[in-house]
């Protein structure tokens, strides 16, 4: 790879070149997947197309952050295929597989509490587009997030969490991969910074950005979903189109409720 990453851009484009919008991008075949001996999700099926977005939805321990996890290659498949424009990527190292477009956010890796909110944002724009990007990267992580740039000088150790998470965001949206995988991005945020973020995530999407999206606020990622996939005990309960917040409770509820209560419930 060259110093400013050019060879990892040309391979994403590769990768997934002649991937037009609403075509098929990122597509779990009969994947299951596990820790050890424990299998977290069973036979799951379902198909990102490009541009377009996914809201992961089930219930606690359901499986969905196991598959976001898959997709990023942070964990593998124990059978099954992950294809990503056709390349079965299942099992391939999480580097090599953010290579070719796929990112999760925020990334796992924290920010450098000793460095302030530039150094940090440059450290991360120069591996992407090179010294010569950085002051370009710099003005467009601020005119995403604001408070960013009122915080430029101050050291990201002393950011609050939700600014913390902002930052390691702002690294990724300024260079949006083809596909971007969000892991519960709201979780202990402010709902007003949470408005910002799905803000931006929007305009990513609008800019081409496929992305799936695991929330516990239902409502923002149904707001930006082109799709629904609900897991329900690590396997796909429902793949369609988008719900109403009632439908979908119907779905999200557990499945066995237990025989006394349901008779009790029929009764009233
Ligand atoms: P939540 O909404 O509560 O975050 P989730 O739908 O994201 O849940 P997962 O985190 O994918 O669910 O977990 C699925 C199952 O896998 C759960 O039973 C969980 O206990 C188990 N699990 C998750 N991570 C591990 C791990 N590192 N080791 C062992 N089991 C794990």
């Amino acid at each position: 790879m060259t110093r400013d990453g050019t060879a990892s851009r040309a391979a994403a484009t590769a990768t997934v070149a002649g991937v037009e919008p609403g075509e098929p991008l990122l597509t779990l075949e009969h994947v299951s997947a596990g820790y050890g001996p424990f299998r977290a999700i069973f036979d799951v099926s379902f198909t990102l197309n490009a541009g377009e977005a996914i809201a992961l939805l089930g219930s606690n321990g359901a499986g969905k952050t196991t598959i976001a996890r898959l997709c990023s290659g942070l964990i593998a498949p124990t059978s099954g295929r992950v294809l990503l424009g056709g390349d079965d990527i299942g099992g391939r190292p999480a580097n090599r597989i953010a290579r070719l477009g796929v990112t999760q956010a925020p990334e796992g890796r924290s920010v450098f509490a000793s460095l302030t909110v530039a150094e940090n944002l440059a450290l991360g724009f120069r591996a992407t587009v090179g010294a010569k990007g950085v002051p370009g990267a710099l003005d467009a992580a601020y005119a995403l997030f604001p408070r960013l740039g009122d915080r430029r000088s101050q050291l990201a150790g002393s950011l609050s969490g939700g600014e913390q998470r902002m930052l390691s965001l702002a690294r990724v949206l300024v260079h949006p991969p083809k596909v971007l995988i969000v892991d519960e991005l709201s979780l202990g945020l402010a709902p007003i910074i949470v408005e910002e973020v799905y803000r931006n995530l929007a305009t990513v999407k609008a800019k081409g950005t496929a992305l799936l999206i695991v929330e516990q606020h239902v409502e923002h990622a149904l707001a930006l979903a082109d799709q629904v996939v609900v897991l329900t005990r690590g396997e796909v309960s429902y793949d369609g189109p988008v719900l109403s917040l009632e439908q979908l409770t119907e779905h999200l509820l557990p499945t066995a409720v237990p025989e006394p209560l349901a008779s009790e419930l029929e009764s009233g």
